[in-house]
């Protein structure tokens, strides 16, 4: 079966702003709903003008970047996610099968590569938000 491919026009138009890139991001990261990364709590609060989620249960904020190179590098999500085209396409398309495994697969291989060997990450992540 042929998969329908992406263009770069028809992905601008999903993903040309930074809100639609962090829904995206939501939706790989919290698939089933928030989770608050300290308590596993799943009520929260949207802070919306600083884009943060706060924890109902303990009050922990994060945001759906945090602990990840999306976080750290303050590049707009905009220009990862034309990265991510640029390097899951080929011949100018992608299949939308194979675009939804790579931004998976992308966002997995940035998330374990960001992680804090020593496993400190949770609390500068808490005292720094
Ligand atoms: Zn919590």
């Amino acid at each position: 079966m042929k998969m329908p491919e992406f263009s770069l026009i028809k992905w601008q138009r999903q993903f040309g702003t930074e809100e639609a890139c962090a829904e995206a991001l939501t939706r790989v990261r919290w698939p089933d709903g928030f989770i608050c990364p300290v308590c596993a709590g799943k009520a929260y609060s949207y802070i919306t003008s600083r884009q943060i989620y706060q924890c109902s249960h303990c009050q922990h904020q994060t945001s759906v970047t945090s602990g990840t190179i999306f976080h750290s590098t303050n590049l707009p999500l905009v220009k990862w996610f034309w990265a991510i085209y640029l390097s899951a396409s080929d011949k100018g398309g992608i299949s939308a099968l194979r675009l939804s495994k790579q931004i998976a697969t992308t966002w997995l291989l940035l998330t374990v590569s960001c992680k804090d060997p020593y496993g400190y990450g949770a609390q500068r992540q808490h005292l720094s938000t």
